[in-house]
């Protein structure tokens, strides 16, 4: 637990220096995967518009994750489909509230 928690705010430190340039996002955006938690809370939040970006995989009729990110036809797309970039030249993640689990463990390289 102590290690956790040491890890978390050597995380926060680290990401305050974020400068939003949104090279993590474009790394890891084409081969990332939800995990089944990820897809049970966007179905139970009826998050239909993120879900129609999953390629939802089933093992013995059970979800058992889905690749990020998708498009109609179920092909992996270039870059996540939620990565903006506004009008203050930063990127923002536009389901920050509810991004997959594994999107909170990008890390900047900048930083380590
Ligand atoms: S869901 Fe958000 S954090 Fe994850 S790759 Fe897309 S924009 Fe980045």
């Amino acid at each position: 637990m102590t290690e956790t928690v040491i890890l978390f705010a050597l995380l926060c430190v680290c990401m305050s220096g974020c400068v939003q340039c949104g090279l993590c996002c474009k790394k890891y955006g084409m081969r990332l995967e939800a995990s089944a938690l990820d897809i049970a809370r966007w179905r139970l939040d009826r998050r239909d518009d993120i879900l129609a970006h999953v390629g939802i995989d089933f093992v013995d009729g059970e979800v058992s994750g889905g690749r990020l990110w998708v498009d109609e036809a179920g092909n992996r797309v270039k870059q996540c489909p939620f990565l903006e970039l506004r009008a203050d030249n930063k990127y923002y993640c536009g389901i920050h509230e509810s991004k997959p689990e594994v999107c909170t463990w990008h890390y900047c390289e900048k930083y380590f």
